[in-house]
């Protein structure tokens, strides 16, 4: 055997395995089908600006271990996201919280902003929230959630706010203080210059081959090493012989404006369902250059057909029920390792993805892997 392990994608999940199994001596591959390194997180640079190619990614956790991780491979700047959220051409703060909380309702008191919601969750009779419209409306009311959560949410998933699981909108902080960070974690930035620099810091010295696509040549790569680490969909690996899993995909519109500040704010949201768009990014605003252009992107929900990219899970029972007899499937593979938020059809963010693969790397690294797997 050529290799200890095949790796398929070179995004997070990918890119740390490869790293800390090349640490271990092991001899990696890694096969990445698009025509660059980094996933989902790769960002390029377009007239002296880092492009988030496939949408804003501010990479933020509590977790101490992560932080000093991350920051040994690149240096970080001091991002703090705080997103806006324009509705019928008013902006409001995000997250919900007592900024939002006065440009909705006028309010300036904490024990007014409570008082405005319990008067407003009483709808829900005290009935424990079964899906994403009930929590929204049990966490802030009826009044935020038709202004800056139900068009956006619908348009972002392509469904009835009332057919998605509750969790996707617990993703975001509800505070009763004047603080627009949309994130509650202790640390949070952007590397500076990109996060390309890291993943070409994490696959240094690695074996890489771009435009490379595993499961058309998917017995001639095992054939070369004792394992494989799979990170792409879960479904495709098995050829959709249960049926296919849904996702939600996105198209992105990049543009380049001659004008020092376009928006004056890293992410705004648009958070009507006329506006086809869910957000536009300025990238300048993640990691600032002085130039006298900037460059936007609109992000377009769409719906997944097969070829499309596979952006977001779409976690909700049906799918689920599906997942978990593929999953079953992935058990019994032999020497085969599923990991990542494709392969795990899971909505992780970027440090949860990096722990999941530290997890991996621990389980396999020093064992017979058929004796793990068992
Ligand atoms: P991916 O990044 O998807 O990498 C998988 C790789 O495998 C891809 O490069 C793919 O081309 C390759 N691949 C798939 N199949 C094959 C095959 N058959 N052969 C060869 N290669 C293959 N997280 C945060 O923490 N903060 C954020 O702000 C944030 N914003 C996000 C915004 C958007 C729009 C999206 C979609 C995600 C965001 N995330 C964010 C989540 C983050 O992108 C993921 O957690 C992370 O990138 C997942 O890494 P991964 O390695 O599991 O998957
Ligand atoms: N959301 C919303 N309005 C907003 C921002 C978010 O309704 O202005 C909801 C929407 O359902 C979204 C979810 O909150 O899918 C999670 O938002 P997050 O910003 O975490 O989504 P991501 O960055 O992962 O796309």
């Amino acid at each position: 055997m050529k290799y200890d392990y095949v790796i398929v994608g070179s995004g997070f999940f990918g890119a740390i395995c490869a790293y800390e199994l090349n640490k271990l001596k092991k001899k990696v591959l890694v096969l990445e089908k698009r025509n660059h390194i980094g996933g989902n997180a790769y960002t390029s640079d377009c007239a002296g600006v880092q492009v988030h190619q496939y949408g804003a990614h501010i990479f933020h956790t509590n977790d101490t271990s992560i932080w000093n991780y991350v920051n040994d491979l690149v240096p970080f700047n001091r991002f703090t996201n705080s997103p806006l959220a324009m509705h019928k051409g008013k902006l409001f703060n995000l997250p919900f919280n007592m900024n939002t909380f006065h440009q909705l309702w006028g309010v300036t008191k904490p024990e007014e902003a409570k008082a405005k919601i319990k008067e407003q969750r009483a709808e829900m009779e005290g009935r424990e929230p079964k899906n994403l419209e009930e929590q929204a409306i049990s966490l802030v009311g009826r009044d935020m959630y038709e202004t800056l959560i139900k068009g956006y949410t619908e348009k972002q998933w392509g469904c009835a706010a009332t057919e998605l699981p509750a969790f996707i909108i617990r993703r975001l902080p509800v505070r009763f203080t004047y603080d627009n960070n949309y994130f509650s974690d202790r640390y949070q930035g952007i590397p500076i210059g990109g996060y390309t620099k890291m993943f070409e810091k994490l696959l240094e010295g690695i074996e890489v081959q771009l435009n490379t696509d595993y499961l058309l040549n998917k017995k001639n790569y095992d054939e070369l090493a004792e394992s494989v680490i799979y990170t792409g969909p879960i479904d495709a690996y098995f050829n959709y012989e249960l049926g296919a899993l849904d996702y939600r995909s996105l198209a992105f519109e990049h543009e380049k404006i001659d004008k020092e500040n376009y928006q004056g704010n890293a992410v705004i949201n648009y958070t009507e369902r006329e506006v086809p768009y869910t957000r536009i990014i300025e990238h300048k605003h993640f990691d600032p250059i002085d130039c006298p252009h900037t460059i936007i992107s609109k992000e377009y929900p769409k719906d997944w057909v097969l070829g499309d990219e596979p952006y977001y899970p779409v976690n909700d029972d049906k799918n689920m029920e599906l997942f978990k007899r593929y999953r079953k499937k992935s058990k019994l593979e032999k020497n085969v390792w599923f990991g990542g938020r494709l392969a795990e059809y899971k909505y992780y963010d970027m440090h949860q993805v990096i722990r999941s693969a530290f997890n991996l790397v621990e389980k396999i690294a020093n064992t017979d892997t058929r004796e793990v797997k068992e």
